[in-house]
């Protein structure tokens, strides 16, 4: 992967229930920005999903594969519906296949509080929450998922256990990932940069092993500020006094649950975009997942997706140094930033009454389209 030439190849996986339908959002934001900034992007649509499974017995097809793999970015909408599950009985869940098919080992969660967005938390500071959250995405317990063994007696379960793998490799780049998203963040605000670890090392061996790799890895970056919390103290602070940090790093397991409890910081999963990264691969999707209790509605919060394709673009130019879209990618910030500002946009997730194309409508009409 990796094409410097004028035109970049998008390969896009809508999906299931809602992912289809920010996807639509996405596919508009984009045409518009590219035009602007003068990009050539060609969006490749690609079949996968849990309907996709249900109407062909394939949750991810090989050419699908094939296109990822050929593709400089894939974008993502969302992929899973309920009760669609594998003959062992796990969900159809493609888009962990392909973390672990193109070695995504980090995902980005960034968190903002928009100026304009419904406070959720009282304090004033509540407006300062500006975080990225790390998740490594290969090992941690996730690895237990095609490592699992069941213990029976007389043919039934009696038991089930899961490995949680820490390794010195896994941990050891994740947190060097970290570590230079702090260093980058702080060089453009301006601002010193800090690295918290999520573990719980008073607890587990792996755990206590992961906060040593972590302490290996800080001692490289002696200007960015380093420390470990425990994971049940980063529940508590982050609900309490999420604006005083900056790139969160945490296990698999942790990084999940606690991805979504930033997300709900901040109004709601339609809020929360992410990045899983490679070292030659990358994949944009709102940090949300189907959501099938709202899905064929067109009431979605389009801005996840949004600011997924936006992350996308400055990924893109950090790899290819075509400044143009990094430029692209901060006009798709800027305008969701002054939508919720001053722009009247309140997504019917937040408690408005703006469904998924009013919203885009808003976000266009910021980019100047
Ligand atoms: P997964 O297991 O893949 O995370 P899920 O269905 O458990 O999927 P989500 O799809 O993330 O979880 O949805 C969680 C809740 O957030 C649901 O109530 C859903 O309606 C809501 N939600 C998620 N994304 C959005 C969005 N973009 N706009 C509005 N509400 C959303």
């Amino acid at each position: 992967m990796m094409n410097v030439a004028a035109e970049l190849n998008i390969a896009v996986l809508p999906g299931d229930g809602i992912g289809d339908e920010v996807m639509a959002c996405a596919e508009r934001v984009l045409a518009v920005v590219a035009r602007k900034t003068n990009l050539s992007l060609r969006l490749q649509h690609l079949p996968g999903g849990a309907q996709h499974y249900l109407d062909t017995g394939v949750a991810l097809p090989d050419e699908t594969l094939a296109a990822c793999e050929q593709a400089d970015a894939i974008l993502f909408g969302a992929m899973g519906l309920p009760g669609v599950r594998y003959p062992d009985g796990t969900e159809v869940i493609p888009q962990l296949d392909l973390r672990f098919h193109f070695d995504l080992y980090a995902g980005v969660r960034p968190i903002r509080a928009f100026a304009g967005l419904p406070q959720i938390l009282t304090d004033p500071k509540w407006r300062e929450i500006d975080l990225v959250l790390v998740r490594e995405n290969i090992e941690g317990l996730f690895y237990g998922r095609k490592h699992s063994e069941a213990h029976r007696v007389d043919g039934q379960i009696e038991s089930v256990r899961d490995t949680m793998k820490i390794s010195r490799h896994g941990t050891g780049r994740i947190c060097d990932f970290a570590f230079r998203l702090a260093a980058r963040r702080a060089q453009l605000k301006g601002r010193a940069g800090r690295v918290t670890s999520i573990d719980k090392a008073n607890v587990f061996p792996s755990m206590a092993f992961w906060r040593r790799v972590f302490e290996d890895v800080s001692a490289r970056f002696p200007g960015i500020a380093a420390e470990s919390a425990y994971v049940d103290a980063m529940a508590l602070n982050l609900v309490k006094k999420p604006w005083v940090y900056d790139v969160l790093v945490a296990e698999n397991m942790f990084g999940d649950i606690l991805s979504d409890l930033v997300a709900g910081l901040v109004g709601g999963m339609g809020m929360a975009p992410s990045g899983d990264i490679g070292d030659t691969h990358a994949l944009f999707q709102p940090a949300h997942g189907t959501a099938p209790d709202i899905a064929g509605r067109g009431i979605a919060n389009p801005t996840a997706m949004i600011l997924s394709a936006a992350m996308m673009l400055d990924w893109l130019g950090e790899r290819t140094g075509n400044a143009q879209l990094n430029d692209a990618a901060l006009l798709i910030d800027a305008a969701v930033e002054e939508a919720y500002a001053g722009g009247g946009a309140f997504p019917i997730e937040l408690g408005g009454s703006h469904g998924a194309d009013a919203m885009t409508m808003i976000f266009l009409d910021r980019i100047g389209a």
